[in-house]
């Protein structure tokens, strides 16, 4: 049971399930009828108004929801698009599958992006930052937001790990131009598979839509204003949006017991020389679906990695830049893995290398990822406890890590 939410899968989610296999076993007319997706439609309204966003737009995954973004904010061919070294394989393909280039920069021990090293990384050709909420925390978004502002970028939020975290008191994914959520298992909530998008720009709303749904404008209307797109097909299903719209509504009941969980675990687990906990730039604000401590020492990181049965951070290889031998084809100028793409990366966008980003390939080497939440070894986080763990499963978590610890870093015990 990789995500909280996945846990509290019941009877709200099957009710919802079995009303929309009731409404289309009642009717024969119910394709040409304007309640045919009614379930999207009822999961794109409650998602808007649970975080604030004047539109939301439900698709089929996290990766269709960065893809909708993107187009709906214009960015293709000749864009540069900042994103962090440590990510999803997703917020990467999506922007190069878009036409556009790819600037990696650096993450701090945050493990999100790290405004001084994005500020060195703007080019004339710069369209957007892409901050990543990685493991369920906000990235830095003032600094993030007056970087922008200051050189006219949009903020892309990748909020795919981070679904009800909140900055400053404000919902991650209403912060900048656009927010793009995955509902997969993996994640704070879920629909089993899917994704949206928010903003609060009609003509971005106008653009992702059509792109989702071949072409048409919002709610199939044909009365709407704004550009013309030839589109995809990536629209949410409705049996998906019937288990997401009751996940939804679980939202701030699944969140509180997972910080809940995290305080005991991080409360049992203590202060230990040699080793913190990663900055978080609103403690309040995260999803607390991961606890991650990030150590003095690259050595005493893997140890303790090991002693656990897990790996240190830069091991992943679907969240690391380094560990994505399909980036550095690409990089060294193999067209062949971006298959659309008509040109090879700017200069500005060719470091794709092991190694180009020494600051994330550092911290990321001194972390190791304790599930509080969200299990997932991709993510380096196979120990830990979960949102169903009783209080002495998480008291013994806590000992073993601790103990981990103590038998890894000589000297200290
Ligand atoms: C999961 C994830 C995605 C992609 O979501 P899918 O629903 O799997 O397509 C994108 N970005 C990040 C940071 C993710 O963790």
């Amino acid at each position: 049971m990789p995500g909280p939410g996945y846990r509290f899968v019941g009877e709200e989610e099957r009710a919802n399930v079995l009303a929309v296999l009731d409404r289309w076993s009642a009717t024969r007319e119910v394709f040409d009828d304007p309640g045919e997706r009614e379930m999207v439609r009822r999961f794109e309204e409650a998602a808007a108004g649970r975080f604030g966003a004047a539109h939301c737009l439900a698709v089929n995954s996290g990766t269709s929801a960065l893809i909708a973004a993107l187009v709906g904010l214009g960015i293709g061919p000749g864009d540069e698009v900042i994103v962090p070294g440590y990510m999803f394989v997703a917020s990467i393909a999506s922007v190069l599958h878009c036409g556009a280039d790819v600037v990696l920069a650096e993450v701090d021990e945050s493990l999100t992006l790290d405004p001084a090293d994005v500020r060195s990384r703007i080019t004339g050709r710069t369209k957007a930052i892409m901050p990543v909420h990685m493991l369920g925390a906000p990235a830095d978004m003032t600094a993030l937001r007056a970087l922008a502002d200051e050189h006219g970028l949009h903020l892309i939020e990748d909020c795919a790990q981070a679904a009800g975290a909140s900055y400053q008191g404000r919902p991650v994914g209403t912060l900048g131009s656009a927010g793009a959520f995955s509902l997969n298992h993996f994640k704070v909530i879920t629909a089993l598979q899917g994704g949206f998008v928010l903003t609060d720009d009609p003509l971005v709303f106008q653009r992702a839509y059509s792109f989702h749904d071949q072409g048409w404008f919002p709610y199939r209307r044909d009365d709407g204003e704004g550009d013309l797109l030839l589109g995809m097909n990536l629209g949410l299903g409705e049996l998906h949006a019937a288990v997401g719209l009751a996940q939804l509504a679980k939202l701030d009941v699944i969140l509180g017991r997972v910080r809940e969980v995290k305080r005991r675990l991080v409360e049992g687990i203590g202060d230990l020389p040699g080793v913190r906990r990663r900055t978080l730039h609103d403690p309040a604000g995260e999803c607390a679906s991961f606890a991650v401590y990030v150590f003095d020492d690259v050595a005493h990181a893997e140890a303790v990695a090991k002693h656990l049965g897990v790996k240190t951070l830069v091991d992943s290889p679907t969240h690391y830049y380094g560990g994505l031998p399909a980036l550095t084809a690409y990089g060294r100028g193999d067209r062949s893995v971006v298959p659309f793409r008509a040109a090879a990366p700017g200069p500005a966008a060719r470091i794709y290398e092991p190694g180009a980003l020494p600051r994330t390939d550092d911290v990321l080497a001194r972390s190791v990822a304790v599930s509080t939440g969200v299990s997932d070894s991709y993510l380096g986080a196979g120990f830990g406890v979960h949102a169903g763990s009783s209080p002495a499963e998480i008291d013994e978590v806590a000992h073993t890590f601790r103990d981990a610890v103590l038998a890894c870093i000589p000297g200290i015990a």
